[in-house]
């Protein structure tokens, strides 16, 4: 197909006419989709429903240890549920701590408590003129709103095929001691679905960063998210890269099974050096007399180990699979050639992301829901809701069925070539 760049006026307007009319056409229908919520569909939900069965009131509810997960105790999780955790993010059992329902929940935690409290005896970021975060862009906005609710300055890193610019990270990570964090989504990022490179994790143990207090907050939500059986993507280990690098507290590991077994029902985990760990458990003996370790019985007993999550993922697969190549066909077919948008092509996670022209995001979205169809806001995935180019926009393929989400992609392209259209004409 003809680049619409290389397009005469007249073609344009000929081809916009058309598209119109075919834009009328949707409008006509009266939709109402959502591609906007990164959450499973109910057939994905109903995978997990054994979990369901596995507690009643005739079962064994004391774990391995004997303790009776009816009642109050073990602050930090029971011994199953470390392992099978500490199985999942690939860690020593005793470099973790289960949390309760949300891993979200445990990243405002450890930032309100670096805030009060400080990292491991270092002041309290609120008593710092200033406190910096490193935001590699696009990323994920509930990431970006935690920061911003507690007055951290946010600092856009762009991201590459490899992951982070790590010449930017080392750079100002090194320089200016105000920089206390980086949100990273190391494997099947939200929202490009890029897994960092083993030179970027390599460069992340070794950063030499001016604050004591400065963390890395990775966030493994989609450690077995994979679409494929045969094409999965790995990664390095920060927390052992960090050691090895002479960095051993470097580092904040979070996980959940939130997108694994029951989003909101989950069970969340943090790893870290034994340092760490400590600092944390201070606070959380306050905070807590323990978490639901019912909950945490129920996935153990379902799951039973780490191969058990891994055949369980790829009934996901199974199911989000034909959604995500739905959505990158309709792409490929109605835009190739017109050098008017890129997406990339994810193996894992839970979405795809579309750079429009500069100047189009806000415009396409707009038109899209002018049609009846639900995009993520444009911006949602920088800091501020501000994307300086005005060209990103997240896709998220799972919750709609897949008539709805055929329908939905193709009123997207044809919002994409009309807003298109009006940019290059303007
Ligand atoms: N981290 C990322 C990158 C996510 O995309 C999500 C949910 O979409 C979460 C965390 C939320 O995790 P949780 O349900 O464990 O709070």
């Amino acid at each position: 197909m003809k680049a619409y760049k290389d397009r005469s006026k007249e073609e344009l307007l000929t081809l916009k006419n058309e598209l119109e009319a075919e834009y009328r056409k949707f409008q006509d229908l009266g939709l109402k989709l959502d591609m906007s919520r990164g959450k499973p569909s109910a057939e994905q939900l109903d995978i997990s429903m054994g979990m369901m069965d596995v507690l009643n009131s005739t079962t064994d509810l004391k774990c391995r240890e004997g303790i009776d997960c009816r009642n109050y105790g073990v602050i930090d999780g029971i011994q199953e549920a470390k392992e099978l955790l500490a199985d999942l993010i690939e860690v020593p059992a005793d470099k973790i701590i289960i949390y309760g329902n949300s891993s979200l929940n445990v990243m405002y935690d450890t930032v309100a408590r670096s805030m009060t409290h400080g990292v491991m005896g270092s002041t309290p970021w609120c008593k710092l003129d200033k406190v910096k975060f490193l935001c590699p862009v696009p990323g994920y906005d509930r990431h970006f709103a935690i920061t911003e609710y507690f007055g951290i300055e946010m600092i856009n890193v762009p991201m590459t095929p490899e992951g982070p610019d790590m010449d930017m990270v080392e750079k100002l990570v090194s320089e200016d001691a105000a920089i206390k964090g980086i949100w990273c989504v190391p494997k099947y990022s939200n929202p490009q679905g890029i897994t960092y490179s083993d030179e970027t994790v390599r460069r992340f143990a070794r950063l030499k960063p001016a604050a004591e207090d400065f963390r890395i907050y990775w966030d493994n939500a989609y450690n077995v998210h994979h679409l494929y059986e045969d094409d999965q993507d790995t990664i390095l280990e920060i927390l052992e890269e960090c050691e090895k690098a002479g960095n051993p507290d470097m580092v904040y590991k979070f996980s959940s099974t939130s997108k694994i077994s029951f989003p909101g029902s989950g069970v969340a985990a943090i790893s870290a050096s034994y340092n760490n760990l400590k600092d944390i458990k201070k606070q959380m003996a306050i905070q807590t007399i323990g978490h639901d370790k019912l909950n945490q019985l129920r996935h153990v007993r379902y799951f039973k180990n780490l191969d058990g999550i891994k055949s369980h993922m790829m009934k996901h697969a199974a199911v989000m699979r034909p959604k995500f190549e739905a959505v990158l066909n309709i792409l490929e077919q109605e835009l190739d050639g017109l050098e008017i948008g890129s997406w990339l092509k994810p193996k894992g996670g839970y979405f795809i992301s579309f750079d429009a022209l500069d100047g189009c995001a806000r415009a396409i979205v707009a038109k899209a829901k002018e049609a009846g169809v639900v995009m993520t806001s444009a911006g949602a995935t920088y800091p501020y809701g501000r994307d300086p180019h005005d060209s990103n926009i997240r896709i998220a393929p799972s919750f709609p069925p897949m008539d709805e989400l055929i329908q939905a992609t193709k009123l997207f392209v044809l919002c994409v070539k009309l807003v298109s259209i009006d940019k290059i004409l303007e």
